[in-house]
């Protein structure tokens, strides 16, 4: 099959994760980018052209920490105004009543939100498996390849039900075999390797990630270590999101959640954690020695009053670190350059307006999140890498006016991208999903929604 190439041309400014470049734009061909155009045309053939007039393009953001179905819940009167702990076991009974058509629409609303984010690769984190919704990941994969976004969908789990000391009812537990049959089960189906033979890039992946040291049991944890091992896939879970969950740890195993993760072997670079806040010196320099990944949720970490997490230390310390808008019954809402936002500002209250720049919290958004995935063929704009791309158009009143283009996208408030490029096909033009119906889609969600929570 013969690649069209395409130039996209005259745009206001290229970042390409590290620098200002291309200032006449690049030229897309297949789904690589094979230019940073700097001369007045392309020296490479090209057969399009793509006016990015007034647009600053920047890598497309890499999502890693969600929780698609809670897009269901979100701003739930029942949940409000409560910590983690009380929060859960209110949306605990209403996530039992999860159905294949709740995943789907979940999953394709999310996606939808991310994609206008300006978000290319989005990673989930799907643990309630109530009777009969065994395939939830088998549906979010497949609601994913069609709308052609780049996920890493992570099995999730939990095993621990309230009558053994956990904090989920039983009714949301499976066993662990049961757990583990499953991952195997989804590696195997829809798990595509880094580094594959023929140079295309994985456009679907799959990671293991028991959910919680609260809900999950110790035995399951050590047996889904040697499982990612023995399939080279990545490890997920949350880590140290409260000091509620410190003190579980402390009563129920004897050790800090930091000890617990090294003694159930999972403290290497193979792991990423959601959080991450309550670490002390000792234990970021262990994460860092490591290469443990963490992924910061600020809007989530605010909405729960969970606490700061220490990201400039766990960097210094040897930690890649990237962003997640978590779920979105803790956010309550799905837009990864918003966080951006979040992660600049409540970064600066912990490390002051010196060391926390736009373009340091951008690179959380991409290299960081691309880093923490074990990718290194997206994140950044360079020659050869894939043709994630986000571009966001200045031409709104908040940024008239605005002197540099990087600061503006992060201090003005960039929220929804004008045109996304996934492994170089469009997925996002003039604003719009491409071949979406968003009002029928939201339609859609808000009825699921209504009978979910009226169960
Ligand atoms: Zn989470």
């Amino acid at each position: 099959m013969i690649k069209q190439a395409t130039w996209i041309k005259n745009p206001l400014a290229v970042w390409t994760g590290t620098e200002f470049s291309a200032p006449n734009g690049l030229v897309v061909c297949g789904d690589k980018i094979v230019e940073l155009v700097t001369t007045p045309e392309p020296t490479s053939s090209y057969s399009k052209t793509m006016d990015a007039t007034d647009c600053v393009i920047i890598p497309g953001l890499v999502n890693c920490h969600h929780h698609f179905y809670q897009t269901l819940t979100r701003a739930l009167p029942a949940a409000a105004n409560k910590p983690l702990f009380p929060w859960l076991e209110s949306l605990y009974p209403v996530w039992a009543n999860l159905d294949e058509q709740a995943i789907a629409v979940s999953t394709e609303v999310a996606l939808s939100e991310m994609l206008l984010s300006g978000c290319t690769t989005a990673s989930d984190h799907h643990y309630v498996f109530p009777p009969n919704l065994e395939n939830a990941i088998d549906i979010q994969a497949t609601v994913a390849k069609k709308m052609g976004m780049r996920v890493v969908l992570t099995r999730g789990s939990m095993s621990l039900g309230k009558s053994d000391g956990g904090l989920p009812p039983d009714s949301v537990v499976q066993t662990e075999q049961t757990i583990l049959d499953d991952s195997q089960r989804l590696i195997d189906t829809w798990h595509q390797a880094n580094d594959a033979p023929d140079d295309t890039s994985p456009m679907t992946q799959i990671a293991l990630a028991p959910c919680s040291p609260f809900s999950v049991t110790k035995a399951l944890m050590i047996e889904t270590a040697a499982l990612a091992q023995k399939n080279d896939v990545l490890l997920h879970t949350h880590l140290a999101e409260t000091e509620d969950e410190n003190q579980f740890c402390l009563d129920s195993y004897g050790v800090r959640p930091l000890d617990y993760l090294a003694e159930v072997g999972w403290l290497s670079n193979q792991t990423w954690l959601a959080h991450g806040i309550h670490f002390n010196a000792e234990e970021i320099k262990r994460l860092g020695d490591a290469g443990t990944g963490i992924c910061h949720c600020p809007s989530s970490n605010m909405i729960l009053a969970s606490g700061i997490c220490p990201v400039t230390d766990l960097e210094v310390a040897g930690s890649p670190v990237g962003l997640g808008v978590d779920g979105s019954a803790s956010n309550d809402c799905s837009n990864l350059m918003q966080e951006v936002r979040q992660a600049f500002l409540m970064q600066r209250l912990r490390s002051g307006a010196e060391d926390i720049t736009a373009d340091r919290a951008l690179k959380w958004g991409t290299q960081g999140g691309a880093n923490l995935l074990r990718r290194n063929d997206i994140g950044s704009i360079e020659v050869g890498k894939q043709a994630d791309l986000a571009l966001f158009k200045l031409n709104e009143l908040r940024f008239a006016g605005a002197g540099a283009p990087i600061d503006a996208l992060v201090t003005c408030g960039a929220h929804r991208a004008e045109h996304v490029m996934v492994n170089g096909a469009w997925r996002v033009t003039d604003g719009q999903i491409i071949d979406l119906d968003l009002d029928a889609l939201r339609q859609r969600q808000i009825d699921v929604a209504h009978r979910l929570v009226n169960q």
